[in-house]
């Protein structure tokens, strides 16, 4: 073994490097050099610790996976009863790239995010439509593949669909049930809250707050007030199966629980979802996974912060609610997850017309900038350490964005354009062709019209003569194109339809 002293925060640490480290021949992600400069030492063993704020503890913990070979990550997913708005979509694009992030950091990550095609909305649905429930779980799975794709939030590595764990669930319960922990009454089973000593303990609520949060329906055959369903009778009209209950189908908090242990055992490292899963779904899970296997259900619980519509929460009353395939007919998805960004993920996001329309102009910045290097190769680079510092403090990504563009100023060299890609690939975007980002609305528009006002009016700018770039700018604007001007340069687009306006 050698030691080699490492400068870290002021202080110094005294790091043991085996041998065999130095057999690999490895180079430093950042400086391509051989791995023992000390750039890499300090990458490696400072640069890359993660820090997440967890709900279970409520402070922003040193992230430690329970095995660093392979790091398990569970978000609860859609209900699939009717097509995506813009809120469930922040989960999907924050977990995602937490996941690109995991991905950066450890060799292998196993990323679970569930369907649930098995609850009392999806039945309404089609029974609405009069067709099995199966119509419309199919359905609307494909719509929100569908619509999730242009965001570049990639596939889970699994996605469990509750009605293929019956059996699993079932043997949850009956677990739940030798263990004292639920009981069977009138055809249906509870959790029986009072057999659970840490019940509300990540939700951190009294049980008055509980039993309010929850809106409990007061059912003659709960024991007591807070117990929740795990089973439930069908009848003949609804979707069930055989169980030691009679014929039912499984409550919707059973389900997480079931098909965790199923995938990744007791105990997984991340599970995430909405801040308002925390109660009382997640509490639910924690509590049957924690009585069923006498282990906690996760070591880090995140949660991503609601988003609200202009101001106000986004609800049917309000007619504010914003499908994604609505704004995905004005707005590039990249566009669209670039705005979901520009928030920490643990905040509250107002979503705007402004919102968005920044975050096109802040993507129009960065192809431009890649499209005046298209012609340098970018070089295998790592990001660089101020960005990584930014998504490992508990996923800064409005930090990791302002990190991106003071990258872009060094996209010039094969290197510096490297560093930026490696940046922006852990956000998930700046991964299309330059090219093709800008000719993605451009059919049946006279670009070489545009290209040349663009010219002259730079020109008469130049000169002075501000009525010729006036007039030249109006006959762009006429023509429905917005310009910029950056330090790049001047850039233009089609002016997008007003999604949210
Ligand atoms: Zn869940």
């Amino acid at each position: 073994m050698s030691s080699t002293p490492v400068a870290a925060n002021n202080s110094y640490a005294v790091i043991e490097v085996s041998d065999q480290i130095f057999a690999q021949n490895t180079t430093c992600r950042l400086c391509q050099r051989e791995l023992w400069c000390a750039k890499a030492l300090f990458l490696e063993t400072f640069m890359r610790r993660l820090f997440l704020h967890n709900n279970l503890t409520r402070e922003k913990n040193e992230f430690q996976p329970a095995n660093a070979d392979l790091v398990t990550v569970y978000v609860c997913g859609p209900t699939v009863y009717g097509p995506a708005h813009i809120g469930n979509a922040r989960p999907a694009v924050v977990f995602d790239v937490l996941v690109r992030l995991l991905r950066e950091l450890y060799p292998a990550v196993s990323y679970a995010r569930n369907i649930t095609d098995i609850d009392d909305k999806i039945n309404a649905a089609a029974a609405k439509e009069g067709v099995d429930i199966k119509v419309i779980t199919d359905r609307y799975r494909a719509k929100y593949h569908e619509d999730m794709a242009p965001l570049g939030v990639a596939p889970p590595d699994i996605e469990p669909h509750a009605t293929e764990y019956i059996d699993d669930i079932i043997a949850m319960i009956n677990e739940l049930i030798a263990r004292n922990a639920a009981y069977e009454a009138e055809g249906h089973v509870l959790f029986d809250v009072t057999q659970d000593a840490e019940y509300g303990s990540l939700a951190r609520r009294t049980r008055e707050d509980m039993l309010a949060g929850a809106r409990i329906e007061i059912a003659p055959y709960k024991r007591d007030a807070g117990d929740f369903v795990l089973w439930k009778p069908s009848s003949d009209e609804l979707p069930g199966w055989e169980s030691p209950w009679g014929r039912g189908r499984p409550g919707w908090h059973i389900e997480c629980s079931a098909m965790i242990a199923h995938h990744f055992g007791p105990t997984i490292d991340i599970h995430g979802g909405g801040v308002d899963l925390q109660f009382p779904h997640h509490e639910n899970e924690c509590a049957q996974s924690r009585c069923a296997h006498n282990a906690p259900l996760a070591r880090y619980w995140l949660h991503n912060g609601m988003l609200n519509i202009a101001g106000e929460k986004m609800s049917k009353s309000r007619g504010n609610i914003r499908l994604l395939d609505e704004l995905l007919a004005d707005y590039p998805g990249e566009a669209v997850r670039l705005a979901l960004l520009q928030g920490h993920y643990r905040q509250p996001l107002d979503f705007t017309a402004d919102l968005i329309d920044q975050s096109l102009r802040s993507l129009d910045r960065l192809y431009t900038v890649l499209r005046t290097h298209g012609d340098i190769e970018a070089a295998p680079q790592a990001a660089p350490d101020a960005f990584m510092q930014a998504v490992c403090d508990d996923l800064n990504t409005p930090k990791a964005m302002a990190e991106l563009f003071a990258l872009a100023k060094y996209a010039d060299t094969p290197d510096g354009k490297g560093k930026l890609l490696a940046a922006a690939r852990i956000l998930g975007v700046l991964q299309a062709d330059p090219e093709a980002w800008f000719a993605s609305d451009m059919e049946g528009v006279d670009v070489a019209r545009i290209d040349d006002l663009i010219a002259r009016r730079a020109e008469a700018r130049a000169t002075r003569d501000f009525d010729t770039a006036d007039a030249a700018r109006n006959t762009l604007a006429k023509m429905g194109v917005s310009i910029e001007d950056t330090p790049d340069g001047t850039i233009w687009r089609l002016a997008p339809t007003r999604g949210t306006r």
